[in-house]
């Protein structure tokens, strides 16, 4: 394993109390492959993310266990210089939103370039080649021209493929893409996810694809780990879960797609809200909202069971949801 997450915990002082954000999250990701973390906002899956990034560790939040194993060393064991050099090398983050990412008075060429002469020694006129080299490769056109021009210069998917490109700049072992085509409509979202899943490939990284929607990681996920309330309710490679989902969140949120075959039919949407973080139910979280809960869940937290040999689901009913 690339990467592998063990029952992280991560909690945030608020107003109202301790918000458990994250409560015992286990996930990984190997070499080359694409893990596609999904759920509703406030599920954990990017602080989860922020956690593995080492961008986590300031009040009010703070990670109260588990282990982060990349590369086979414990990251949350490294001292902040060390987990530094991690983060600008081996592995890169993408957010939503270029835009506030980005430095707006540098030109895109000496962002891209600062990559190149901060982390590599490189010569500033070396840098802007890379840079240039860089736009290309996500597709940008007329890079020579572009490498001059500043972020607002740039359409949102151009902007996007700037991002992609910085992530990119040193070939880190790991890319975490947080919702990375949300702010795009939904043309432009196809081939920056695209463009993501041809570069993941041609550079044999691991990819970690955060998203609430399940209609875009069809076609470049390996798998698939749900979260619901700061936890994997269901993990699976991604075809398991298209054919049956073992859990009634997962089923809930593919019947949230909008599907050409079905067209007209209404779209079953999951009743009710996410629960209150500071305030999680007891037993199963998700009983207020599922269809098929019983006594059992008020009371009695699932583990997550082995449904098979690569997949898990933490519904005390999973045979049944399989079966549905
Ligand atoms: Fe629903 Fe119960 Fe399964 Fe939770 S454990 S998902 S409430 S059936
Ligand atoms: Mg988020």
């Amino acid at each position: 394993m690339l990467l592998e997450v063990r029952d992280l915990h991560v909690e945030f002082r608020t107003r109202d109390g301790v918000a458990r954000a994250v409560n015992g999250v286990s996930y990984g990701v190997d070499e080359g492959e694409t893990l596609a973390v999904l759920g509703e906002s406030g599920s954990g899956k990017s602080v989860t993310a922020q956690a593995i990034m080492g961008i986590l560790d300031v009040p009010p939040g703070r990670i109260t266990g588990g282990e982060v194993v990349f590369q086979g060393r414990d990251l949350l064991k490294l001292k902040e210089d060390e987990r530094r050099k991690v983060r600008g090398a081996e592995m890169a983050m993408i957010f939503q939103d270029a835009l506030s990412s980005l430095n707006p008075v540098l030109s895109v060429g000496d962002q891209l370039g600062e990559m190149f002469t901060v982390h590599r020694g490189m010569s500033r006129k070396d840098a802007r080649a890379k840079a240039v080299e860089l736009m290309d490769r996500v597709r940008i056109p007329a890079a020579r021209e572009r490498v001059k021009q500043y972020p607002h210069q740039f359409s949102g998917g151009m902007r996007q493929r700037v991002m992609i490109a910085m992530a990119l700049a040193l070939e880190p072992a790991l890319i975490i893409a947080d919702e990375p085509t949300t702010a795009l409509d939904v043309t432009v979202q196809a081939q920056v996810m695209e463009l993501l899943a041809e570069l993941r490939r041609e550079y044999r990284m691991g990819l970690i694809l955060i998203t609430h929607d399940l209609g875009v990681v069809a076609d470049v996920a390996d798998r698939i780990a749900v979260m619901y309330a700061g936890r994997v309710v269901e993990s699976a490679p991604v075809h398991d879960i298209y054919k049956a989902p073992a859990h009634p969140y997962t089923r809930g949120l593919l019947d949230s797609v909008p599907r050409l075959d079905l067209k007209g039919r209404e779209l079953y949407a999951i009743k009710g809200l996410p629960p209150n973080l500071t305030h999680i139910p007891p037993g199963c979280a998700f009983h207020p909202r599922c269809p098929l809960a019983r006594d059992v869940c008020r009371t009695d937290e699932p583990p997550l069971h082995e449904v098979a040999d690569t997949r898990g689901s933490a519904c005390h009913f999973w045979r049944e949801c399989l079966n549905g």
